[in-house]
C-alpha cells in the first residue's frame, strides 16, 4: 500500500491511514508481552467482533494502543496532548475522526486498570507480568476518591470492557485474520465542533502484516 500523505489525513484517509502503520509497523514488540503490537491490537479487535460488540468498540478495542504510534501522526495532530502519555497521545490523534466513546476508551484504559484493581478482587490476578510492572509506574491501584470520580465517566462501561479485551488480547500464536472493522468517522465543521451528523461509514481490512 502506498503511504498515505499525513498531512492530508481526513475522514475518508484516516482508516487507510492506520492501516498502513499497522502494516508497516505492527510487528514492533509490545512492551514485554509475547505478542506483537499488531497481534495485541487485532485481538483485541477480534474479540470484540466475538462479543458482537458494536461498531465504535470494536474500533475502540482496535485503537486502544494507537498512542504507541503518535510519531507517524503530523505533529500538529499532537498539539491537543498534554502529555507524552500513551493514551492522551492516542486519543489526541484519533480525536477529529472517531466518536467520543472511542476516543474516551482510548484515554482512559490505563486509568482502567487502575480502576479495575482498585475494585475487582481477581482482576489484579489477570494482569500479565509487564502490566503489573506498568501498574507500578502509572500510580498503581486507584484509591477511593479516584475510583469514585471515575464511576462518572460518560462511558465508563465501554471502557471498562475495552481493558478486559485489551488484557485478554496478549495471547501468543493466537491467529488473528484480517479484522473486517466498520469504523463511523465523524469530520469536524470548520469551527472545529464535532457535527454529530456528518457520520460516513467505511469499511476496511487491516491486515496482519
Ligand atoms: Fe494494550
Amino acid at each position: 500500500m502506498t503511504m498515505p500523505d499525513s498531512s492530508t489525513i481526513s475522514p475518508d484517509t484516516i482508516v487507510a491511514f492506520i492501516s498502513d502503520i499497522l502494516e508497516r509497523r505492527g510487528a514492533d514488540s509490545y512492551l514485554g508481552e509475547a505478542v506483537t503490537m499488531s497481534e495485541h491490537m487485532l485481538q483485541g479487535a477480534q474479540l470484540a467482533e466475538q462479543a458482537g460488540a458494536n461498531d465504535d468498540l470494536v474500533a475502540a478495542a482496535l485503537l486502544h494502543d494507537i498512542g504507541h504510534y503518535t510519531n507517524e501522526f503530523p505533529e500538529n495532530a499532537m498539539e491537543k496532548g498534554t502529555d507524552n502519555r500513551h493514551e492522551e497521545a492516542g486519543a489526541a490523534v484519533i480525536a477529529p475522526y472517531f466518536p467520543a466513546l472511542v476516543t474516551d476508551c482510548v484515554r482512559w484504559h490505563v486509568d482502567a486498570k487502575r480502576y479495575l484493581c482498585a475494585t475487582d478482587p481477581q482482576y489484579f490476578d489477570r494482569l500479565s507480568a509487564a502490566s503489573v510492572h506498568t501498574l507500578k509506574l502509572q500510580g498503581g491501584p486507584m484509591s477511593d476518591e479516584e475510583v469514585a470520580a471515575f464511576r462518572k465517566q460518560p462511558h465508563l462501561d465501554a471502557i471498562i470492557q475495552v481493558r478486559k479485551w485489551d488484557e485478554a488480547g496478549k495471547v501468543p500464536s493466537t491467529p488473528t485474520p484480517p479484522s473486517r472493522t466498520t469504523h463511523r468517522c465523524c469530520s469536524g465543521s470548520s469551527t472545529g465542533t464535532r457535527r454529530s451528523d456528518a457520520e460516513t461509514r467505511i469499511e476496511t481490512r487491516i491486515s496482519t502484516p
